[in-house]
């Protein structure tokens, strides 16, 4: 479904990806994990398709198309969607009216037919109707802002779903609720794109559906089953760089 070949990124002029070989396939459980600054979120929000991001090579297929060159919105379109490592905030626009524009420009509904979906999914992530009167993000706690971008994704039910550090900043209780629902979207069928620093969000999930990739300095350098997490969780990375001399 989602094909990288050898692609390299640059930001500001500074290459920050230097060759990404990755293929997700429908379904399929993704976890990327790394270093900071190892160019994880840049490899997410490439693929999303952010402006400042330049391809300088490879390319981006998804179910075949070419879609190295298009622009956020015809990726969402076409089933993609990033949710943020930093959700921004966005002063003058409620959170209904922001999802009910998604549900109408990406699944053809109706508004308020979309005002009581988005009103019933809210509940499952402890959004009351009153918070979604409220500005996107706006004063909003980090685990509020990581459980809006859940909340998307289990509208849209995207092919493909890229989730940028989602247990990063999050209480422990929005914790528990984000790493179900990123199951629950997994078991509906959506392919998911994961990066992490620890195991923890990935809760009882099976470590035998997991793909685990290691990055360093805009490389995948090690590529392995889901006891990776585990591994890296008890000792870091040191190990596997010198493992794979990287
Ligand atoms: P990670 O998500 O793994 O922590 P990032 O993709 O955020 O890594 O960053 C990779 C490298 O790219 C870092 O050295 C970072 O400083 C640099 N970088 C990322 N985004 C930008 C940007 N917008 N402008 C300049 N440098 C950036
Ligand atoms: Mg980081
Ligand atoms: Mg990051």
């Amino acid at each position: 479904m989602l094909k990288i070949d050898n692609l390299h990124v640059s930001v500001d002029g500074r290459e920050i990806l230097r060759g990404i070989e990755l293929t997700v396939n429908p379904g399929e459980f993704h976890v990327v994990m790394g270093p900071n600054g190892s160019g994880k979120s840049t490899l997410a929000l490439t693929i999303a398709g952010h402006p400042k991001y330049r391809v300088t090579g490879g390319r981006i297929t998804f179910e075949g198309e070419d879609i190295t060159g298009l622009d956020p919105d015809e990726r969402a379109k076409r089933g993609i969607m990033l949710a943020f490592q930093h959700p921004h905030e966005v002063e003058g626009v409620k959170i209904i009216e922001f999802l009910q524009q998604v549900l109408v420009e990406l699944k053809g509904m109706d508004p308020a037919e979309a005002y009581d979906l988005i009103v019933e999914k809210a509940k499952e992530l402890w959004f009351k109707e009153e918070d979604l009167h409220r500005y996107v993000n706006v004063g909003f706690s980090g685990g509020e802002r990581k459980r809006l971008e859940l909340l998307q994704a289990l509208l849209i039910e995207p092919k493909l779903l890229i989730l940028d550090e989602p247990d990063s900043g999050v209480d422990v209780d929005s914790l528990s609720i984000i790493s179900r629902k990123i199951e629950e979207l997994h078991q509906r069928g959506t392919a998911i794109l994961l990066i992490t620093h620890y195991g923890r969000i990935l809760g009882h999930l099976d470590r035998e559906k997991l793909t685990v990739h290691v990055m360093k300095d805009g490389r995948i350098v090690k590529t392995g089953s889901g006891e990776l997490v585990d591994q890296i969780d008890r000792e870091g990375f040191t190990r596997i760089f010198e493992e794979v001399g990287a």
